[in-house]
């Protein structure tokens, strides 16, 4: 089933690769970097897509003023978990 994408994952990308250096956590490794993208994603609705040209509109309209806002709050959210429990 690779019909399907959640868009998300590539908004949420994109925003901690953005913030990843600013964002204030307790470690800046890949690792930490990997915990917060999947805690992020779960503290966000995916948003899925079934083809291509979907993608790149459902992707756009995760780029709002109110969206971004919405997926940086999970980001600092989840670097705070990550940083009070790093998995390493
Ligand atoms: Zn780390």
């Amino acid at each position: 089933m690779n019909a399907v994408h959640n868009v998300m994952e590539a908004a949420v990308e994109d925003l901690l690769d953005q913030q990843w250096e600013n964002l204030s956590i307790s470690c800046h490794c890949e690792t930490c970097k990997l915990d917060v993208y999947a805690l992020s994603l779960n503290r966000l609705k995916p948003h899925y897509v079934r083809d291509q040209s979907g993608r790149m509109y459902a992707k756009a309209s995760l780029m709002t003023t109110q969206a971004r806002a919405t997926i940086l709050t999970a980001i600092t959210e989840s670097a705070k978990v990550v940083s009070a429990y790093p998995h390493h």
